[in-house]
């Protein structure tokens, strides 16, 4: 029997590292973007970019990636009221979260995917999610995943499996990660085509796009120069 996962596909650094990490132990591999009305379309825009250059990259993955589904999760955006969604100045908020955090997010991630998995065969999911150098996000949490994973193997009738490679590595380790899945080409790829940004900012940099000055991309460019240095 061949063995599959779904990862959750955003365009960024670490989805497109976790996707490599699937494609590398799963025979088939799907991926799933949201469309949540993120004020940045940058992200959405790179995963067909990334997805392509992967098949042509990396001939031993081409075969195992399967389909990619974008699903509109418009929710999000009509609740608002997040600097990922709305004209929202990104800062530490009262709630000592900053103003990025999007309530219920990877809950609603993880529920639309693993439905989707459920229509297509798949009850192996793959995420970014991170507790080690993240936002304080408190839906990157291994608990609040794997908590989310059994409410959702109880609610379906079956055994759905979330799968968090980055949950216990910094940003550095993510980038050596790339590098020991597909080497300097993935690196490289990752470097060109995924977005990180809050902005959606396109000035290029040696660790790839972005305003340079935004949590999440000092968080890449902090990470990168770590993993270059070691
Ligand atoms: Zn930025």
């Amino acid at each position: 029997m061949s063995s599959s996962a779904l990862v959750l596909f955003s365009g960024g650094q670490d989805s497109t590292v976790c996707l490599a990490w699937a494609l590398a132990r799963f025979d088939r591999v799907e991926t799933v973007g949201f469309d949540y009305g993120q004020r940045h379309a940058a992200e959405l825009k790179a995963r067909p970019v990334i997805l392509e250059k992967l098949r042509a990259a990396f001939p031993q993955w081409a075969g195992k990636l399967g389909a990619d589904n974008l699903l509109p999760l418009d929710t999000l955006k009509a609740i608002g009221g997040s600097a990922l969604t709305d004209a929202v100045k990104i800062e530490m908020g009262e709630n000592g979260l900053p103003t990025t955090f999007v309530p219920g997010r990877n809950v609603m991630f993880l529920t639309a995917a693993a439905a989707l998995g459920y229509r297509r065969g798949i009850a192996t999911l793959v995420g970014g999610m991170c507790e080690t150098d993240f936002s304080g996000y408190p839906d990157c949490r291994n608990e609040t995943v794997q908590v989310t994973a059994r409410a959702l193997s109880l609610g379906m009738a079956r055994d759905i499996k979330v799968h968090t490679p980055l949950m216990w590595i910094d940003k550095a380790a993510t980038w050596q990660l790339a590098q020991e899945l597909g080497g300097a080409k993935l690196v490289d790829l990752i470097v060109t085509d995924t977005v990180t940004c809050y902005e959606g900012n396109p000035t290029p940099h040696d660790w790839g796009h972005g305003c340079g000055t935004c949590p999440s991309c000092e968080l890449r460019a902090s990470g990168y120069r770590k993993y270059r240095a070691a």
